[in-house]
């Protein structure tokens, strides 16, 4: 048993082409949500990562697409912030930064609502 074989069986039988695949690394949340029950936008002080969670990795089918398995989220859907990388060992760099405080990157969002 190998990993290609376990990607074989994971993807119904189909033979898997990973070109242009990435690790996505979810850096930053969201400032602001939709409100369901109110049918608009809400701005929110706190960081919001839903569906996804800070600091996690991901595959990704290309920057911007969507996971190929599971859920299939598609993080260029939703108002989080993420960076991508070929490497997996650069991402969980970023990982581990992100989740100690550390990270830093030019193209993070402005936070909404905090005091300058
Ligand atoms: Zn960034």
């Amino acid at each position: 048993m190998n990993a290609a074989e376990i990607l074989l069986v994971l993807n119904g039988l189909e033979p898997v082409d990973t070109t242009g695949w990435v690790f996505c690394v979810v850096t930053h949340g969201a400032h602001h949500y939709w409100d369901n029950s109110a049918q608009q936008m809400r701005e929110s002080k706190e960081e919001r990562f839903w569906p996804f969670e800070k600091g996690e990795v991901l595959v990704l089918a290309g920057e911007y697409e969507r996971e190929p398995f599971g859920e299939g989220r598609k993080p260029a859907k939703w108002s989080n912030h993420e960076h991508h990388f070929k490497d997996l060992s650069e991402a969980l760099a970023c990982r581990e930064a992100v989740l100690a405080g550390t990270w830093q990157c030019e193209c993070a969002p402005e936070p909404v609502g905090e005091e300058s």
